[in-house]
């Protein structure tokens, strides 16, 4: 753990870049859970430079991590002691733009820290097919492309053509499409050290009033069938060696409405865990370790953390990952990424 005076040094050197830097900052500001410790250094940048200048203010063991909306993110309650990077590049409303379009179609540039719903709606006004689907999704551009967002029959996937990355501990930028970012069910290759500052997404030719009622639609089901709250959406991936749903599970496995402390198992989506006002991390984590060994107990599938941990122990940090994944394919995806970055 690094000393208040160590965090002071590392701020004023990044500082000099022009980003904002702000020390000990509490996690509830960062992630929609609105819960957990002390992040020890948040770095908000304005401008995609200081993101390739970070490089020569981080040592190698300082950790690094980007923070989009906070929309998939568990922060323990000791905290993150690392650098949370925040993009602030321009505003929603200025930060999306129509290139490359035809008759039929086009590609709409966009910088990472949109929100999906707000790019979704304006794609939509502007008559453009495609998006729809994101405005239930409440996380940033860059969150969605490194998680592989995706609900209502489409993902990122489906909707991306290229990434503007730049790798925050070699100073080095490429725009990479979106085959080689090694995309699969709800995660990619992008590792904590790859910063994705813009995206672009290809849409067709559609009709403004037939998207605007597809997106309510969307948004009268998420209100009918998730809950409000402080929450991170669904907690663990769909497993691939069965057809039922994460939440299916635990709900067969009669958990739903499960309290632990300060967090439920919420009574409308078996797969989301609520947090109270205040609550404690920790008891969230309790329910996500009692659902993943209840579940396997009765079925034999283990289930993966979709949620990103920061700041907890390995041993809890490993118990939610997906080995398989990160043991093969992902390992190969990431090794052509590092190549071209
Ligand atoms: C109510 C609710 C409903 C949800 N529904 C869905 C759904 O239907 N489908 C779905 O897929 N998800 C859903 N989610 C989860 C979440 O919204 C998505 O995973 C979203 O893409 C996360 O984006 P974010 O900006 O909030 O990322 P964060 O939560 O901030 O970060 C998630 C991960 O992405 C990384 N990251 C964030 N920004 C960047 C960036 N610019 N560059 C590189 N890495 C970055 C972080 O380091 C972290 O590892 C839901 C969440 C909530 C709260």
């Amino acid at each position: 753990m690094m000393r208040t005076a160590q965090w002071t040094d590392v701020a004023a050197k990044i500082a000099k870049t022009g980003a904002t830097t702000e020390l000990s900052v509490p996690a509830s500001r960062l992630t929609t859970y609105r819960i957990g410790g002390m992040v020890a250094l948040v770095v908000t940048i304005t401008k995609a430079e200081q993101a390739l200048a970070l490089h020569a203010c981080i040592s190698d063991e300082i950790e690094v991590v980007v923070v989009g909306n906070g929309s998939n993110i568990l922060i323990s309650d000791d905290g993150f002691d690392g650098v949370a990077v925040v993009l602030h590049l321009g505003d929603d409303d200025t930060t999306m733009s129509v290139v490359e379009s035809t008759e039929h179609s086009a590609l709409l540039d966009a910088r990472a820290n949109i929100r999906l719903p707000m790019l979704a709606r304006r794609s939509a006004a502007l008559g453009w097919h495609g998006l729809e689907w994101a405005v239930g999704v409440p996380g940033s551009l860059g969150g969605a492309v490194r998680m592989n967002a995706g609900g209502h029959g489409s993902d990122m996937e489906k909707s991306l053509f290229d990434a503007e990355l730049i790798n925050l501990r070699s100073g080095r930028t490429a725009r990479v499409a979106k085959q080689n970012l090694g995309l699969r069910f709800r995660g990619s290759a992008i590792t904590d050290e790859i910063c994705v500052v813009g995206a672009r997404c290809q849409v067709t030719r559609g009709n403004a009033e037939q998207s605007q009622k597809e997106i309510a639609e969307i948004v009268t089901w998420r209100r009918d069938n998730q809950p409000g709250g402080q929450n991170a959406g669904s907690v663990f991936v769909n497993p691939a060696q069965t057809t039922r749903s994460a939440g299916a599970l635990i709900d067969e496995a009669g958990l739903r409405g499960k309290r632990h402390g300060s967090a439920e198992i919420s009574q409308k989506h078996a797969n989301f865990i609520q947090a109270d006002e205040n609550a404690r991390a920790a008891d969230v984590v309790a329910l996500m370790c009692e659902a993943q060994d209840t579940v396997f107990a009765r079925t034999g599938v283990m289930m993966h953390s979709e949620v990103r941990l920061l700041g907890f122990t390995q041993e809890i940090t490993h118990r939610f990952l997906d080995k398989h994944h990160s043991h093969l394919e992902l390992a190969r995806a990431q090794e052509t990424l590092k190549s071209l970055l």
